[in-house]
C-alpha cells in the first residue's frame, strides 16, 4: 500500500452502537484514585524537557521539597519523592527502617495495611497481622493490648493506613498513638496517607508519627507516577542500622547535603513535577483547611444519598460506626442488588465509572471515590447518576437520595453565605 492509498482509505473505525446510550458526554471518573485531575495540573504537565542539573526544574523540585512537609503537618519530618506508585513508597517505608528478620505489627481494617505487610513478609521482615472487626476501624484498646505483651519489644514497627480504600473505614490515628505511648512501646508508627492526604486531617508530629506515606494520585490531585515518604527524627536514626537499605531507596543518600540529582537517585521526574508544582499552588490556593472542610462537605452528601437508598437486604454503608466513616471513600454494599450490572449500566450507558469492590465484598458492593479536585455538580452529578441508574434497573430503594444530598449540600452552601464574607462580588 502507498503512502497515498493509506489516506484515501476510510479511517477504521468502531460501527456505531445499535442502541443509543447517554453516555457521551464528559466520561466521569468516580473511582477512588487515580482521582479527576485538574485541567490546570494536565497542562502544566506539557511541558518541554529541561537542564535536570541546574535552573528552573531544580529551583521547582526545592520549592516542592520546602512545602512537602506542611501538607502532612510536620517541621521535623524530612520529605522523599519516589518516581513510583504507592506501593513503591510502602517499600521505601520499610527498606530504611528494618532488617532482614525485624518483626512488625499490622493493624488490618479492609486490604491495604495487610498489603504493605504482604510486602514486608517478601523482604524477610516477620509480620504479625491485628485482625479488623469486620466493617469497623482499628480498635486502639486491641493495639496497647497487645503491645503490653511484647515485652521484649521485638515488634520494631506499627504499620496502619489512615483510610482504608477497600473497606472506607478511616483511622483514628491519634487514639493509635496514644494506644503505642500507654503501653510504652518504642515501635515506629508508620502509616499510609495514600487515600486521606489532601482530603482528611492528618497531623503527623501532633499525631506521633514516624514515618508517613503517600501517593501523588489521591487526593494530591496529580496522575499515578510519583509517591512520597515523610520520615521523622526516629525513623531517621533507624535509617542508619536498616539492613534492608538499599542502593536506589536510601534516604541517606537521598537526603545528603547539595546534591539534587541524588534527590531522585537519577532523572527527576520532570512532567510529574510540573503537575505537582500546580496542584500545590493549587491546594495553597484554597487552603489546606478549606480542602479538608470541603472533602468533609461532600462526603456528608454523598452518605446522606446512600443513608435514604438503604432498604433491608438492598443498599447499606459498608462502615457500621458512622464515626468511623471516610471522607474520601465510601464503599456502598448492594444486598440483592446485582452490583456489576449497576457498574455496568452507569458506565456504559451514561459514562460514569463506579469504583470495583475489594474481597470480601465481590461482586456485593461498589465504591465512591470523593477525593481529590471534586466540587457540588461532580458529586451531585454521581449521585443522580447512580440513582437513575438504580431507578432504571428497578432496584428497590428506600426513597431520593439525591434529595437528600442536595439538602446536605445546601447546609454547607448557607454556611458560606454569610453576607459581605463570601457573598460574590458583583459590579457590573
Ligand atoms: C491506592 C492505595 C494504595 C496503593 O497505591 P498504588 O499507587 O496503587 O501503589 C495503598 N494504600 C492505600 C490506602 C491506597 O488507597
Amino acid at each position: 500500500m502507498t503512502l497515498a492509498d493509506t489516506r484515501l482509505s476510510a479511517r477504521p473505525r468502531a460501527a456505531a452502537t445499535a442502541t443509543p446510550a447517554l453516555k457521551h458526554g464528559r466520561h466521569f471518573l468516580s473511582i477512588p484514585g487515580p482521582s479527576v485531575i485538574p485541567d490546570r495540573v494536565l497542562a502544566a504537565m506539557a511541558c518541554a524537557m529541561p537542564n535536570i542539573y541546574e535552573g528552573e526544574l531544580v529551583e521547582r523540585s526545592e520549592s516542592i521539597l520546602a512545602e512537602l512537609p506542611s501538607i502532612a503537618r510536620t517541621t521535623t519530618g524530612v520529605p522523599f519523592i519516589t518516581v513510583s506508585n504507592g506501593h513503591g513508597a510502602w517499600e521505601m517505608a520499610l527498606t530504611n527502617t528494618l532488617s532482614r528478620g525485624d518483626k512488625v505489627l499490622v493493624l488490618e481494617s479492609g486490604r491495604f495495611a495487610v498489603g504493605w505487610g504482604e510486602m514486608a513478609r517478601v523482604m524477610g521482615i516477620e509480620v504479625e497481622v491485628l485482625n479488623a472487626r469486620p466493617r469497623r476501624a482499628v480498635d486502639p484498646a486491641a493495639v496497647e493490648t497487645r503491645l503490653r505483651e511484647d515485652r521484649q519489644h521485638e515488634i520494631k514497627a506499627v504499620l496502619v493506613v489512615q483510610i482504608d480504600t477497600a473497606s472506607s473505614v478511616c483511622n483514628d490515628i491519634a487514639a493509635i498513638r496514644a494506644a503505642i505511648t500507654n503501653a510504652g512501646h518504642p515501635a515506629l508508627f508508620m502509616v499510609d496517607c495514600i487515600a486521606s492526604l489532601g482530603c482528611v486531617p492528618f497531623e503527623m508530629d501532633a499525631w506521633g508519627v514516624d514515618v508517613t506515606v503517600a501517593g501523588s494520585q489521591k487526593g494530591l490531585m496529580v496522575p499515578p507516577g510519583l509517591a512520597f515518604c515523610w520520615a521523622g527524627p526516629r525513623a531517621m536514626e533507624a535509617c542508619q542500622t536498616a539492613g534492608l537499605r538499599t542502593g536506589y531507596w536510601d534516604w541517606r543518600a537521598r537526603s545528603a547535603e547539595g546534591q539534587h540529582y541524588l534527590r531522585y537517585c537519577g532523572t527527576p521526574p520532570v512532567s510529574h513535577l510540573a503537575a505537582l508544582r500546580e496542584a500545590l499552588d493549587m491546594i495553597a490556593e484554597e487552603g489546606l483547611e478549606n480542602v479538608w472542610a470541603r472533602h468533609a462537605a461532600l462526603a456528608r452528601a454523598v452518605r446522606a444519598a446512600v443513608a435514604v437508598w438503604s432498604t433491608p437486604g438492598g443498599i447499606e454503608i459498608n462502615v457500621t460506626e458512622p464515626s468511623e466513616r471516610s471522607d474520601a471513600v465510601t464503599t456502598v454494599l448492594t444486598g440483592s442488588i446485582d452490583a456489576a450490572r449497576l457498574r455496568a449500566v452507569c458506565e456504559q450507558r451514561a459514562g460514569l465509572t463506579l469504583g470495583i469492590a475489594f474481597a470480601p465484598n465481590e461482586g456485593r458492593a461498589f465504591r465512591i471515590g470523593h477525593m481529590g479536585h471534586l466540587n457540588p455538580p461532580m458529586i451531585l452529578g454521581t449521585l443522580g447518576t447512580i440513582e437513575a441508574a438504580l431507578i432504571g434497573m428497578g432496584a428497590p430503594i428506600g426513597g431520593s437520595g439525591v434529595a437528600a444530598a442536595a439538602t446536605s449540600i445546601a447546609a454547607d452552601l448557607g454556611a458560606a453565605l454569610v453576607p459581605g464574607t463570601d457573598a460574590p462580588s458583583f459590579n457590573p
